[in-house]
C-alpha cells in the first residue's frame, strides 16, 4: 500500500507543475497562447485525487495527458521515480511505458524513459527485461555509461563472469579508467574452474588477473592451490612465500597451507627457518603469525610456539587474564601446557567471532571473501585478525 509520504510527495510534484504553468501564465504572456488551458486543469484534478489518495485516478489521469512537453516530461520522470523508491513498481512501469509511447520525444529523452523503466524493471526483480534494455542503451549518447555500470550490476549479481568482464571493458574504454575488477571476474572464473577440475583451464584465466596488483596477488592464491593439489609444493611453496612478501594480512589464509606444504616435503627444519626469517625481517609480524598459528590450529613447530608465547606476553588485555609473571618461570613442559589451553581458549573465541570487516560499509563476516556482498564493492574486506578480548573481559 502507498504510504502518506507517497501521496504528499506527488501531491508536492504536482504543485510545483501547477505553479510552473502560473508562473508561466502570469510572467509571459506570448507563451499563453501555446498553454492549453486543459493540462493546467488537468494537473489540477491530478493534485486533488493525489491529496485524496486516490493514487489510481490520478495516474491514469497523468498517463491520458493529452501533450507532454519539456516541463511536464521531468514531472513525469519525477513520479515515475516516486513510485519506483517506494516499491510500487508496476506504477513506475506504466509511467515510463506511456512516456516511451509518445511520438514527439527527442533521442535523449527517449533513452532517459529507456533508461528509467530499465532500473524499474531490475527494482521488480525482472532481470532479463533490465538486461535487454541497458544493453539496448550501450550505444546512447547520453546513458551509455550508468547503461553500462548497471549491465556489470547484473552479470556481478548473476555471476555471469565473461559477459560482466564484457560490459565493464567497455566502461573502462568509455571512461579511459582501469580498474582490479576484469582481474577479479577471471578470478572468479579461475575458481569455478578449478572446482570443476578443469585445472587447464583455469590457468588459462589465470593469464587475465596480472594486469592489477590485487588480480594478481589473488592470481597467486588461486595458482598456489592447484599447484598444491596437484603435488607440486615447491611451486606452491614459492607462490605462497611471495604472496606472504607482498601483502602479509593474508597470513591467516596462507601460513596454515605453508605449513602443510613444508610437512608434505618433510621440510619442518626449512618452515622453522623460514618463520624466523619472517619475524627477523619485522618484528611486528610476530602477533600476525601467532594469530595465524592459533586461529589455524598449527602445532608442531618450535618457531610458531615462541610467536604465541611472545603475542600472550605482549597483549595488555591478555596479561590480566593470564599470570604471565608464573607463566615465565613456568617449567618447560607446564609453560606448553598452559600456552596450549591459552592458544585453544583464543582459537574458540576468534572462529566464533568475525574475523573480516568491509572497511566501505562494515559487513562483517568469519570467512575472506573478495566481493563485499553487502555494498557489492571488490576488495573490501580486511582481516580483522586480532582476538576480540574486550567482549571477554566486559
Ligand atoms: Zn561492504
Amino acid at each position: 500500500m502507498p504510504t502518506e509520504a507517497t501521496f504528499l510527495l506527488a501531491g508536492l510534484l504536482i504543485v510545483f507543475a501547477a505553479t510552473g504553468w502560473a508562473f508561466a501564465w502570469f510572467g509571459d504572456r506570448d507563451r499563453d497562447a501555446e498553454l492549453p488551458a486543459r493540462i493546467n486543469a488537468d494537473y489540477i484534478r491530478g493534485l486533488n485525487l493525489v491529496l485524496n489518495r486516490r493514487t489510481d485516478e490520478a495516474l491514469e489521469l497523468f498517463l491520458q495527458m493529452a501533450k507532454v512537453d519539456d516541463e511536464t516530461l521531468e514531472t513525469h520522470f519525477a513520479l515515475g521515480h516516486l513510485f519506483r523508491q517506494r516499491g510500487e513498481m508496476e506504477r513506475a512501469i506504466r509511467v515510463h511505458q506511456n512516456l516511451l509511447a509518445r511520438p514527439s520525444l527527442s533521442q535523449a529523452q527517449r533513452d532517459q524513459a529507456l533508461y528509467a523503466l530499465g532500473e524499474d524493471y531490475l527494482g521488480a526483480g525482472l532481470f532479463d527485461r533490465a538486461e535487454s534494455l541497458f544493453k539496448d542503451l550501450t550505444d546512447s549518447d547520453t546513458v551509455a555509461g550508468t547503461a553500462l555500470e548497471r549491465l556489470v550490476y547484473i552479470y556481478e549479481r548473476e555471476q555471469e563472469w565473461e559477459k560482466a568482464i564484457d560490459a565493464q571493458r567497455r566502461l573502462e574504454a568509455q571512461r579511459g579508467e582501469k580498474s582490479s575488477h576484469v582481474a577479479h571476474y577471471y578470478c572468479e572464473l579461475a575458481e569455478r574452474a578449478r572446482h570443476d577440475g578443469d585445472l587447464a583451464r583455469a590457468r588459462d584465466y589465470l593469464k587475465h588477473t596480472v594486469r592489477s596488483e590485487a588480480g594478481a596477488l589473488r592470481g597467486s592464491l588461486i595458482r598456489a592451490a592447484i599447484a598444491k593439489e596437484e603435488g607440486d609444493h615447491a611451486q606452491a611453496l614459492g607462490l605462497y612465500e611471495q604472496v606472504l612478501d607482498r601483502d602479509s594480512r593474508f597470513m591467516p589464509e596462507v601460513l596454515p597451507e605453508l605449513f602443510d606444504c613444508y610437512a608434505q616435503t618433510h621440510a619442518s627444519g626449512e618452515f622453522e627457518q623460514y618463520i624466523e626469517r619472517l619475524v627477523g625481517r619485522d618484528r611486528s609480524t610476530v602477533g600476525n603469525i601467532a594469530y595465524a598459528s592459533i586461529i589455524g590450529d598449527l602445532s608442531g613447530s618450535e618457531a610458531l610456539r615462541r610467536c604465541v608465547e611472545e603475542f600472550v606476553y605482549g597483549d595488555e588485555t591478555l596479561a590480566r587474564l593470564v599470570d604471565v609473571d608464573s607463566l615465565r618461570s613456568a617449567t618447560p613442559e607446564h609453560k606448553s601446557q598452559a600456552l596450549e589451553r591459552i592458544s585453544n581458549a583464543l582459537r574458540n573465541l576468534g572462529l566464533a567471532s568475525a574475523r573480516y570487516r568491509c572497511t566501505n560499509c562494515g559487513f562483517s563476516t568469519r570467512r575472506f571473501i573478495w566481493h563485499c556482498p553487502s555494498c557489492k564493492l571488490w576488495e573490501t574486506l580486511r582481516p580483522i585478525q586480532r582476538f576480540q578480548l574486550d567482549s571477554v573481559m566486559g
